[in-house]
């Protein structure tokens, strides 16, 4: 009985293992990559590359679709031929990933030479973040943003903040060292919460200045040193709405890479109905009011983008699907519709 037991939880583990292997093994090799500089030098002249200029990313448009291209190394070779470059440029580039297969996938950017050529050459063109973001495949958004958010970093931190001292990049870019203060620095990026502030039958939207006419978020704050995820909920709904939180929620976290590399933490925070009253931070925000939940189900159907009324004044609207401010007020509206009356 013991010995069926025991090939059972084999056969069991086994399969663990075989669901997991794919990705486990993705990532230790990724790992690799980011620990030995010649394999990855090696795994360079393999992969293939998502091409940038000055931070904006090489997309091409394939009927209504805009991909992503991935430029092979030969590729790249022969475009570097064209301005008189070595294949060393490709150094210049940052891991971003690799397939299951294990074809490594790089950054690169080339804001050095001349963007039309480039964008002649490989029929496509170099699109601002901000509105490719919006335009690709779901799934090459994230990698997008990831990419651009690496290769910015590594743009900004060229310099040692001790020796002043140039840093050099290893040839993943995973870190940067100064070999002269044997400081290593690693890519960081910056919390910031995304608070979805409800009184149990409304939720609570926000204007900042810079938005767009008519758009309407769920409040945001960076995280103050020191401060945990909590605290900072607590603190910018106070400090911004003058509203105190009962209980709150984590929901889902998403890389952002505007205005610089943020790791957004989204949560859901719930306020005394009695204490609803909003006293609104005009130093902040411009505009922060409750929504029912008949006026937020409009709102969402709703296009993103500004549509002017007759009167000059703006429909509500909120943030596309890629935000996860978006996510926050759909799972709301799921919330209050699934309770019982
Ligand atoms: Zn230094």
């Amino acid at each position: 009985m013991a010995a069926i037991h025991q090939a059972v939880s084999r056969r069991a583990s086994f399969l663990v293992c075989r669901l997991h292997s794919t990705y486990v093994r993705k990532m230790r090799y990724l790992n690799e990559l980011k620990e030995d500089d010649s394999l990855c030098r090696q795994a360079q002249t393999a992969g293939t590359f998502c091409l940038f200029h000055n931070l904006s990313p090489f997309l091409q448009k394939v009927g209504k679709k805009y991909l992503v291209p991935q430029i092979s190394a030969a590729e790249m070779k022969r475009i570097l031929e064209i301005f008189k470059e070595t294949e060393q440029w490709i150094e210049k580039s940052v891991l971003i990933g690799c397939s299951d297969e294990h074809t490594p996938h790089f950054a690169l950017e080339l804001g050095a030479l001349e963007k039309s050529v480039i964008e002649s050459e490989l029929k496509g063109s170099f699109t601002d973040l901000r509105k490719a973001l919006f335009v690709v495949d779901e799934k090459d958004s994230p990698l997008l943003a990831s990419a651009q958010a690496l290769l910015r970093w590594h743009a900004s931190h060229q310099y040692c903040s001790k020796s002043g001292q140039p840093t050099q990049k290893n040839v993943a870019g995973s870190k940067r060292v100064c070999h002269a203060s044997g400081v290593i620095y690693y890519p960081q990026m910056s919390p910031v919460v995304v608070t979805l502030v409800s009184d149990g039958s409304r939720c609570l939207l926000a204007r900042q200045p810079s938005f767009p006419q008519g758009m309407y978020s769920a409040l945001s704050g960076f995280c103050d040193m020191g401060e945990n995820v909590e605290e900072t909920v607590r603190r910018e709904v106070a400090e911004e709405v003058g509203l105190e939180v009962e209980s709150l929620q984590y929901s889902a976290s998403q890389h952002w890479p505007f205005p610089s590399s943020c790791l957004m933490i989204a949560c859901h925070a719930l306020v005394r109905p009695q204490q609803a009253e909003i006293s609104m931070n005009s130093l902040e925000l411009e505009e922060a009011r409750w929504f029912g939940l008949e006026e937020i189900v409009e709102c969402l159907k709703r296009a993103p983008g500004s549509s002017k009324q007759e009167n000059g004044s703006f429909l509500p609207w909120f943030p596309p699907k890629q935000a996860i401010a978006h996510q926050l007020i759909c799972e709301w509206v799921k919330q209050q519709t699934s309770q019982p009356a």
